[in-house]
């Protein structure tokens, strides 16, 4: 009865959506023009609940509960907020006494915290979170607190999307119903191959097949990519998305390579590059011939460096005209260095594992520099390379271990892919 309600209630959203939507498109000039004559293809494919696998710990509303809300404010404690739930001291007591209840306690401005109990007073689930989704739970049954990490569970819908890019991938996408953060991730999976500032050609599509989650009816999270490819005359670009153990996540390609490259191209966001890498450059403070061995990043003071890559720092500290010098050492044979910082980050030393993508500095004009920028050196055995231009390598593709469930994954999300794509194109 429950579930059936739950489901009309979705159908009746879906239904509103879908009208808000048409009105949008048959009203809305800029969509209008720029879809000429494409169809909306943006299609709902599946809808799934995702269920927690003990649903006990439901935290939905029960008419014999009585559920309170607290925004925790300035001086609040868990203890002052439970009181004033009118929660007995005795349940308090055996809480504080559960294994867990620390983070429990850990209350900060902002985050909510959920006490539902029964109507003579018993506490039933005791949810702190920041988010309203994502949290820490206290069940109480059977004279027991038991105390865990607890997301609420969602409802997922799976969504397909067949684009073809007229000028660029961004305005041809958002005509196409998608949102900035998918467009974001889309950028992110394929930006390792493909140039879409630069190098977009008319015709070129792209297949998406992705996840939209919901919470009562409302919108959560940002989508989720199950799978999607870029075409390009005959070439095709796959990512799959493929779960490990501990629910990290990879995206790889239909043979398993991984979309991304070891090394990401720019140490530096919101920059642009003042010096390229130039074995005869005269040197603008020295005014004499002197080889750039690498690539400069005019930015901000202070704008955050980031490492390329995995590694550890194996050079902290002055050095001559580099100033300030960070080198990071990626594996026996690549070693990136970023010079003229302002500062490093606070606390970072020799021998510290870096992770990609970590803020290691900040940009500064250290050592001999005419303005702030970053100094980026890319060494491939020991020898300057040119770090534009070097062919990166791959990051680490799918486990042998993991291979047979990667392939059987691969093979029907691109079997899905297909069969929603003949399904658009036989609708229109
Ligand atoms: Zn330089």
């Amino acid at each position: 009865m429950k579930n059936l309600f739950f489901e009309l209630k979705y159908y009746l959203l879906f239904l509103i959506i879908f009208v808000v939507l048409f009105i949008g498109i048959i009203f809305s000039p800029k969509i209008s023009i720029s879809s000429d004559n494409q169809e909306f293809i943006q299609k709902e494919v599946v809808r799934e609940k995702v269920l927690f696998s003990d649903d006990r710990l439901s935290l939905e509303v029960d008419t014999n509960d009585v559920v309170q809300i607290f925004e925790i404010k300035k001086n609040d404690t868990l203890l002052n907020l439970l009181k004033e739930s009118n929660i007995k001291d005795v349940y308090i007591r055996t809480l504080i006494k559960t294994s867990g209840s620390e983070k429990l306690a850990q209350i900060k401005v902002g985050d909510i915290l959920e006490v539902k109990k029964t109507i003579s007073g018993e506490p039933d689930e005791i949810f702190l979170t920041t988010n309203e989704l994502d949290g820490i739970l206290a069940t109480y049954k059977n004279g027991l607190f038991k105390i865990q990490n607890f997301s609420r569970p969602l409802e997922k819908l799976e969504r397909f999307a067949s684009v073809t890019i007229n000028n660029s991938l961004y305005e041809s996408a958002v005509s196409e119903g998608l949102s900035d953060s998918l467009i974001m991730d889309l950028v992110y999976l394929f930006g390792w191959d493909i140039d879409f500032i630069f190098d977009i050609r008319p015709g070129d599509k792209f297949d998406v097949l992705y996840e939209d989650f919901y919470w009562k009816g409302k919108q959560v999270k940002n989508p989720d990519i199950k799978a999607a490819r870029f075409l390009r005359g005959n070439k095709v670009y796959t990512a799959i998305r493929y779960f490990y153990k501990d629910g990290t996540k990879e995206y790889f390609s239909l043979r398993g390579k991984n979309v991304k490259k070891a090394f990401l191209r720019t140490p530096v966001e919101f920059s642009y590059i003042s010096s390229k890498y130039n074995l005869n450059r005269k040197h603008p403070v020295l005014n004499k011939i002197r080889a750039h061995t690498g690539v400069d990043y005019a930015a901000p003071k202070g704008t955050p460096i980031i490492s390329t890559s995995s590694g550890s720092v194996s050079y902290i500290g002055n050095k001559g005209g580099y100033g300030k010098l960070i080198e990071i050492k990626h594996s026996e044979d690549y070693s990136t260095r970023y010079a003229h910082l302002f500062k490093y980050k606070k606390g970072l030393k020799l021998g510290d594992k870096v992770s990609q993508g970590e803020v290691i500095g900040y940009v500064g004009k250290s050592g001999l520099a005419t303005g702030y920028h970053l100094h980026y050196e890319f060494r491939v055995n020991g020898m300057h390379t040119d770090p534009l231009t070097v062919k990166l390598p791959d990051a680490e593709p799918i486990g042998d271990s993991e291979k047979e469930g990667f392939q059987n994954l691969a093979v029907r999300m691109i079997n899905r892919i297909d069969n929603l794509y003949l399904q658009i194109y036989a609708a229109n």
